[in-house]
Formats: structure tokens, sequence, C-alpha cells
């Protein structure tokens, strides 16, 4: 579970928790205006490091960018203001919230203006799928809802709208007892979690739902792909059809919040063993020691909050 954090950056000033407010007519709270990211900073030996911050804030610009919404401010202060907002809180280890969002800009759909107000918070909040699935696994359900069509909405942009579309799928999910769901997309093809990318392992290959799936192109999904290649794996971003899970040696999920997930079954279909796979609790063990510090950081993905 997430836990209140004392102070939240807002358009500029580190303010006390209870004061980042904003007014009921607030256009992303009608509209759904808005773009975000989730970041984890993880205690090191050497301070708290926020992993792959950088990419995670341009990626913000990117989906702001997408629905012609500025950011009023550069992409260097929102790096410092994350790093402050851990910093301040006096975490160790965090879950970053930057958003950015429409704000007091008038109720019509097309604003008034453009120009966003931008927060940061941060939280601790342990492992999103439940403590012990990293280790024993999550059974997972295909979802009854596609993921949204390319010519809808655009999967790219991680914005607050898309994320309806992600409440129907783990909601359906949990309703029925699994811990997650996993959507096609609208040609029938797997796409991804209600909250992260697919990675299936067949024969020593890692298969995973190329862009064109309508997938939120993931920065653990990358981080993952550049572990498994840098091991010698082989990895496909490929079309994968829904009966690959159920005959899948290993199958596992990746994102920031959720790390990297063992799938034990699918549709009440064990996967392989029906427990975490080999090649799975090797690239996952890369990455915990890789986020974490206690491994060699070759591209630089550990930004130090204290430097
Ligand atoms: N897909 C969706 C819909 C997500 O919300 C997330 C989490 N941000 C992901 C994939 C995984 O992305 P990342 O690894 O960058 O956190």
């Amino acid at each position: 579970m997430s836990q209140q954090s004392e102070f939240i950056w807002l358009n500029g000033k580190m303010i006390p928790y209870e004061q980042a407010t904003t007014h009921v007519l607030s256009h992303a709270i009608h509209y759904g205006s808005s773009v975000f990211e989730g970041i984890r900073a993880y205690d090191t030996p050497n301070g708290p490091a926020i992993f792959r911050l950088t990419d995670h804030m341009k990626r913000m610009y990117d989906s702001a960018k997408i629905y012609r919404m500025e950011i009023p401010y550069p992409l260097e202060e929102l790096i410092q203001a994350c790093k402050d907002t851990v910093a301040q809180n006096g975490f160790k280890d965090a879950y970053l919230r930057p958003f950015a969002y429409l704000g007091h800009v008038g109720l019509g759909l097309n604003p008034k203006s453009h120009i966003a107000d931008v927060s940061v918070a941060a939280m601790q909040w342990g492992a999103y799928l439940g403590e012990d699935s990293l280790a024993n696994g999550v059974d997972v359900c295909i979802s009854s809802w596609n993921r949204l069509a390319p010519n809808t909405m655009p999967t790219a942009a991680k914005a607050g709208g898309n994320y309806l579309s992600s409440q129907l799928i783990s909601g359906e999910a949990k309703r029925n007892g699994y811990v997650e769901g996993i959507a096609l997309d609208t040609s029938g093809m797997l796409s991804e979690g209600a909250g992260e990318n697919l990675f299936v392992i067949k024969n020593g290959v890692l298969f995973t739902p190329p862009t064109t799936a309508c997938i939120l192109p993931g920065l653990t999904r990358d981080t993952i792909m550049t572990l498994a290649k840098e091991f010698g794996y082989e990895v496909r971003e490929e079309a994968i059809a829904r009966e690959a899970l159920y005959l899948a040696d290993e199958f596992f999920m990746t994102g920031t919040a959720a790390e990297i997930v063992p799938v034990r079954s699918v549709d009440r279909i064990p996967v392989g063993t029906g427990a975490r796979g080999p090649i799975t609790e090797r690239l996952q063990k890369a990455y915990f020691d890789l986020v974490k510090g206690l491994t060699d950081d070759p591209h630089g993905w550990l930004e130090y909050v204290n430097v």
C-alpha cells in the first residue's frame, strides 16, 4: 500500500501534502487531460537513486507533446524536482508520480490555455501486485476488454484518460478472483496488462508484443530487453497469439510499479510448471541488483538523489 508523504512539489514550490489540491472544475478531472509518470527510487549503497529518471521525464514531455499540452518548465527543472521531492520527504526508496494536467483552463473541450499545472509527489509503495507476487507469481486472465485501437487514443502517451481502459481491465480481473487482467488488441493479438508489459518465453527465446500492439512502450520492458540481450538471449518483438500464453514455458510482466512479476497461470491454465521459471528468476535478479545499485550500471540508469 502507498503511504502519504510530507511534501509535494507543485508548480515550482515544495508545499505540505494537504495543500496540494486542485479545483473541482479542473479540465483534467472532467476530460482526462493529464499526462504522468510512475518512477521508482531505490535504496542503494550510495543513497537513494531514481531509476531511469531522465528517460521517464522525457516520456512525460513526449506524452504532453502528443496532446499539445505545454509543460512550462525545462526538463532539467522537473528532474531536479523529482530528486528534491524524494530528499525533502526523507525517503530512501519511493514511488514517484510526476503529473502535468490541464487545470483551471475553462470547461470547453478545447482548453483556453494549453499550459499545464505540474506536480511531483513521492510515496512509499511496496510490491504493486502483492508482496508474494515477485517470488510466487500471479494468476491472471484475458480481459473481455480490448486495449485501445491505434486510431482511437494513442497508447504511447501515458495520459490520464487511457487509464479508464486500464481500470476496466484490472477491475474485471480482480472481481473475478485474478490478480491482473491482460488485454488483447483490437485485432485479437496480445497487447499488455492494465499497467504492465508482457514477456513470453518459449524454448529459451523471449517474445514481447510490438509497439503496434497498442502498448505503452515501457521503460522496464526496455530494461529487460537490454538485460536479456546482454545475457545472450534472443528477444523478439512480434505479434503473439493468446494461446501462446497457455503454451509458454514462462511468462512474466514488467512495469515500474509491478517490477518483474512471474505469471503462474492464465485463465486458470498453469504456465509451464506453474511456478516462477529459471529465465524469469535470472532476469528478475539482474533487474533488482541493477536498480538497487548492487551491480555495474553501464547505461547510467541510476540517477542519484544526493550528488
Ligand atoms: N503499460 C501500461 C498501460 C502502464 O501503465 C505501464 C506502467 N507505466 C506499463 C505498461 C509499463 O511501463 P513502465 O515499465 O515504463 O513503467
